[in-house]
């Protein structure tokens, strides 16, 4: 299937500017998947600081081509979270009937939507009240078997996009007419003293494996392009970054940071941003 996410900080877009922005992505990524394509773009007005809208193109792998079964799959009716998925929960059965014992109604048949409740049931149950977005889902990838491209929302974090892959591709473009500070963390300043990286990358991000903070100098405008596909970002900026397996991509106040978890990143020790040719 075809994920194409777009976010931006402090750029004024009008609501049709996003919509279209969405829906060419999404015709770029047509190939992908063509059975269904759903967008979600609650927060679009322009009295926000943010605009943030996720679309998709379905290549059904469980459940049949209709409505119900596009995504973004919900948490719930209220649509705490939603997310947009690209690939196959081969452990979905089980996550279902765990979901199910507690209570939690499907109501489609996607392995999708065991991860937009479990997500809810992450942070339903969470010890404290301060868990960031990115905690939530890195605590539920880690449950999760198969391939998978994601991008969460939620009402909960206003202004925040979550991205993270394990299989399926995923990638980031940044585009900003101010300069962009990449700041690079090393593995052993990383490990040794986390509040260092906290205030390097000035995000919550709670726990470290690798880590890449990356933001506009200076608060200034930054769009970011979250797609599945290069050529959906390419006609927007040529500066991208591939995310790797169980890295998780955080955006918050117009700035983006990665970590990885499970493994150490000292394969890939500088992360850098890529320039498309
Ligand atoms: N497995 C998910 C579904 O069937 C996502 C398929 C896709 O990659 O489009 O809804």
């Amino acid at each position: 299937c075809g994920i194409f996410a777009y976010m931006n900080y402090r750029v004024p877009r009008t609501r049709k500017e996003i919509f279209e922005t969405l829906i060419k992505g999404l015709q770029r990524l047509e190939y992908r998947g063509y059975d269904s394509a759903e967008q979600d773009s609650m927060d679009l007005k322009m009295e926000f600081d943010t605009h943030f809208g996720i679309a998709h193109t379905r290549w059904a792998t469980h459940g049949v081509p209709n409505a119900v079964n596009s995504h973004p799959q919900r948490s719930d009716k209220d649509n705490e979270f939603v997310v947009i998925h690209n690939g196959i929960i081969t452990n979905y059965k089980d996550l279902r009937k765990f979901l199910e014992s507690k209570g939690y109604e499907f109501e489609s048949e996607t392995d999708t939507e065991t991860i937009a409740k479990l997500i809810k049931y992450v942070f339903d149950n969470q010890e404290t009240e301060d868990v960031t977005f990115s905690t939530l889902v890195e605590r539920v990838i880690q449950q999760l078997e198969g391939a998978f491209a994601l991008v969460f929302k939620s009402i909960h974090y206003p202004g925040e996009a979550v991205a993270t892959r394990r299989g399926s591709p995923l990638l980031i473009g940044v585009r900003s007419k101010y300069k962009l500070s990449t700041e690079q963390v090393p593995i052993l300043y990383r490990t040794r003293n986390i509040e260092n990286v906290k205030n390097i990358c000035k995000t919550r991000v709670k726990r470290l494996d690798s880590s890449t903070c990356l933001h506009a100098v200076g608060n200034k405008a930054v769009e970011f392009f979250f797609a599945s596909d290069a050529s959906a970002i390419i006609e927007h900026t040529n500066r991208v970054i591939f995310l790797e397996d169980d890295d998780i991509a955080a955006v918050a106040d117009g700035k983006l940071s990665i970590h990885r978890i499970k493994r150490l990143a000292s394969d890939d020790p500088s992360r850098a941003i890529q320039t498309l040719q």
